[in-house]
């Protein structure tokens, strides 16, 4: 066995490459499971990286509220802004309010890879286990054992597989007393049931919807897909769907009242892609005629494509979501350093913890805001 390793950091991506950034020179150990840091960053945001958001609030989250806040207190998006500028990386906003890499998403790895240089990196050898024994942590990987002072846990979610997400991370919390708040795939497309079978004809045609999920309202547009349904409004609603119907207002912009007298074809004058008009028409058994002309039955069912209820039967699965929604409860993680409370030494930041954003920048801030916090506790012998 080496020397001591003062702080062992597992995994390489956001968190684990921002904390490696921020804490000071030789101070730790980076082990990667994959052969390349970074891979969700690469890939993520059509290949842009959405960063962060103008908007950073609690409120942004699904988590703990107070603990969240805690968080993005110490760090949040005007601070991460700050430090892109200052390591000569200028976030260009679109959609409004999401900031993407100005030109790809390998600017902000080359960031991160050139910061965290200072530290160790062990790649393409994951840890297997981490016990703690008196003072310190045993971790082991399939080649080699590590004793360290104090462990970081950077490794994520359950999500995109293929990019080395494992469930290392929770099982390891676990093993530490741990509680896991229930997981599953979040910000991600949503299959149908027999009734909604329909939409797989309109595959690859999308449509500006408000989705209401319980409290949340999620507006954006909506992809109809082979396997169900997608785009951003029905990622985001995902992260809030744990069973049940869902309510879709496919027509967000549409007041009957104004149309009511009109002697227009009704598929002329719904603001909805033709095909989907002339589908859910059928669906709804609503003869194609002048508005003006619709019997009250018809026009009453009209209405249901304003609050159309629709009760997904699951997810696309962790294969395609985006982020895993549950993980380390954040009562059992102080707030105000990422330490667990029931482990001296021992850390968690990123992904592997119980809050998750929604779509448009929210998980990254997460990841790097975390980070910073740890990184001020280790630099503080917290
Ligand atoms: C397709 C896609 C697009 C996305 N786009 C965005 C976006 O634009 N904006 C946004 O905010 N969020 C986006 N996300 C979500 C975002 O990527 C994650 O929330 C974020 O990467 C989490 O950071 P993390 O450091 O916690 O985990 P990760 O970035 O997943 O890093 C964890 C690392 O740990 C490694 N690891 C796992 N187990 C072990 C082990 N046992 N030993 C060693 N290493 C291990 C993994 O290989 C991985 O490299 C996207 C996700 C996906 C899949």
């Amino acid at each position: 066995m080496n020397d001591v390793i003062d702080i062992a950091i597992i995994g390489a991506g956001a968190s684990g490459l921002m904390l490696g950034a921020l804490v000071g020179e030789g101070r730790a150990l980076i082990f990667e499971g994959n052969s390349k840091v970074g891979a969700k960053l690469l890939i993520s945001g059509g290949g842009k990286c959405n960063l962060t958001n103008a908007e950073v609030e609690a409120m942004h989250f699904r988590g703990n509220p107070y603990f969240v806040d805690e968080v993005l207190r110490l760090f949040d998006q005007y601070d991460l802004l700050k430090w892109l500028k200052s390591e000569g990386l200028e976030p260009v906003l679109r959609k409004k309010r999401q900031y993407f890499c100005p030109k790809s998403a390998s600017q902000i790895v080359t960031i991160l890879k050139k910061k965290s240089q200072k530290q160790s990196l062990m790649l393409n050898d994951p840890i297997t286990e981490i016990v703690k024994r008196g003072e310190y942590f045993y971790l082991k990987t399939a080649r080699k054992s590590y004793r360290a002072n104090r462990v970081v846990i950077a490794s994520g979610g359950l999500s995109f597989p293929l990019l080395g997400a494992s469930d290392f991370g929770h099982r390891a919390a676990e093993s530490f007393g741990h509680t896991i708040i229930r997981t599953a795939p979040a910000l991600v497309g949503l299959t149908l049931q027999k009734e909604q079978f329909f939409f797989k004809e309109l595959s690859g045609i999308a449509t500006e919807v408000e989705i209401k999920v319980g409290e949340h309202l999620c507006a954006g547009s909506l992809l109809f897909a082979h396997k169900g349904i997608s785009g951003p409004a029905v990622l985001d609603a995902s992260l809030y769907w744990e069973k049940g119907k869902i309510e879709i207002d496919f027509l967000p912009q549409w007041q009957p009242e104004e149309h009511q007298d009109s002697s227009k074809l009704l598929s002329s004058v719904l603001p909805l892609p033709k095909r989907v008009s002339k589908a859910f028409l059928a669906a709804l058994e609503i003869a194609d005629r002048p508005i003006n002309q619709l019997k009250s039955d018809e026009k009453k069912r009209l209405l249901s494509l304003k609050r159309y209820l629709l009760a997904p039967a699951g997810t696309f699965g962790y294969s395609k979501a985006e982020v895993t929604r549950g993980g380390v409860d954040t009562d059992e993680i102080d707030s105000k350093t990422m330490m667990s409370k029931k482990c001296d030494g021992l850390y968690f930041v990123g992904e592997v913890v119980d809050v998750t954003g929604r779509l448009g920048g929210y998980n990254f801030q997460w990841a790097f805001s975390s980070a910073y916090v740890c990184a001020k506790a280790l630099e503080g012998g917290g």
